[in-house]
């Protein structure tokens, strides 16, 4: 596998060039354009990486999938469903398109913007800090480390220009949709965007949704079957942004992008696969990573679609 790997990691390299960095988070700009880290977990547990697995990069929309896993994992232990809440369809795909439907009150989707400040508002915890940190807390447990941290330079830049997710904040508010007080919601999804993970974090968050949830490397149960998989199938339908149905044709797996560069990717009974490569093509997904992606899909037969 570390051959294969280091194979695809070659082979891959060039597509950094055809991507661009994100720059409308200023903090974003200063990354690497030329990096590019591939790691896997697989479904017993074994670890393999090449590249720069180990450059930590924000989780900016990847958080989504988390926070909408543990946002779901605990309203299941109060006997609430969360998709009825924030909605489930593959409506709008752009990242940052505006709300929802008026008439039910609801935004289309937790992995666009609209939806997931809405489950930003739904975490547990007092303060934002408290929320924000709880949800570290929360990641730690599924990667297995006790110093999750967020990135405060891009989490600081985030939260000064975020004036588009402030109004689409605002018009959730106006429609009844957002729980809590804007600004401290708000707050909590920039927080949530900007924790500090690698290539190899993704991997290994990828190997407990390949599993439905269980720790391959501790055999414990972290999620709930049923959240990973409405948190799979959204994945598959709208992870990538307008780039998922093409995604979906030439890879064929779950994965969900964030701005940062990453893409957390999960192959059922088969492994984690994490890539970082934060120059983004145009549909904001991380090219040189989608490359790897196409190449591993192709190499392995992972296509599960
Ligand atoms: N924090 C970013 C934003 O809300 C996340 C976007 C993304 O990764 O797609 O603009």
């Amino acid at each position: 596998m570390k051959h294969v790997l280091d194979h695809i990691h070659g082979s891959a390299l060039p597509a950094t060039a055809t991507g661009t960095v994100a720059s409308y988070i200023p903090a974003l700009a200063k990354a690497d354009p030329s990096l590019l880290g591939i790691a896997v977990v697989t479904a017993d547990g074994e670890v393999f990486s090449t590249g720069a697995a180990e450059t930590r990069f924000t989780m900016q929309s990847i958080s989504k999938v988390l926070a909408l896993a543990y946002v779901t994992d605990r309203m299941r232990r109060r006997g609430c469903l969360l998709p009825g809440r924030a909605g489930a369809k593959r409506r709008s795909l752009q990242f940052h398109d505006p709300p929802g439907n008026q008439r039910c009150h609801k935004p289309f989707n937790p992995f666009i913007n609209a939806g997931a400040i809405v489950v930003s508002g739904l975490m547990p915890g007092s303060t934002p800090e408290d929320k924000g940190a709880r949800f570290r807390a929360f990641v730690g447990q599924l990667i297995g480390r006790d110093d999750v941290a967020r990135d405060e330079e891009v989490y600081i830049s985030e939260k000064a220009t975020a004036a588009r997710n402030r109004s689409i904040a605002w018009f959730l508010k106006e429609l009844g949709i957002l729980p809590g007080e804007v600004e401290e919601t708000l707050d909590v999804y920039f927080r949530q965007c900007a924790v500090s993970v690698d290539a190899l974090d993704l991997a290994r968050i990828g190997a407990i949704l390949c599993t439905d949830g269980m720790d391959p490397t501790r055999g414990v149960r972290l999620l709930a079957a049923r959240t990973t998989r409405v948190i799979k199938s959204l994945m598959v339908t709208c992870g990538l942004y307008d780039g998922s149905g093409e995604f979906a044709v030439d890879v064929g797996i779950p994965a969900k992008s964030g701005v940062g560069g990453g893409i957390m990717a999960s192959v059922r009974d088969r492994m984690g696969i994490g890539v970082y490569g934060p120059a983004l093509d145009q549909h904001g997904n991380s090219s040189a990573g989608l490359e790897a992606l196409r190449r591993l899909s192709e190499e392995l037969d992972l296509r599960v679609l």
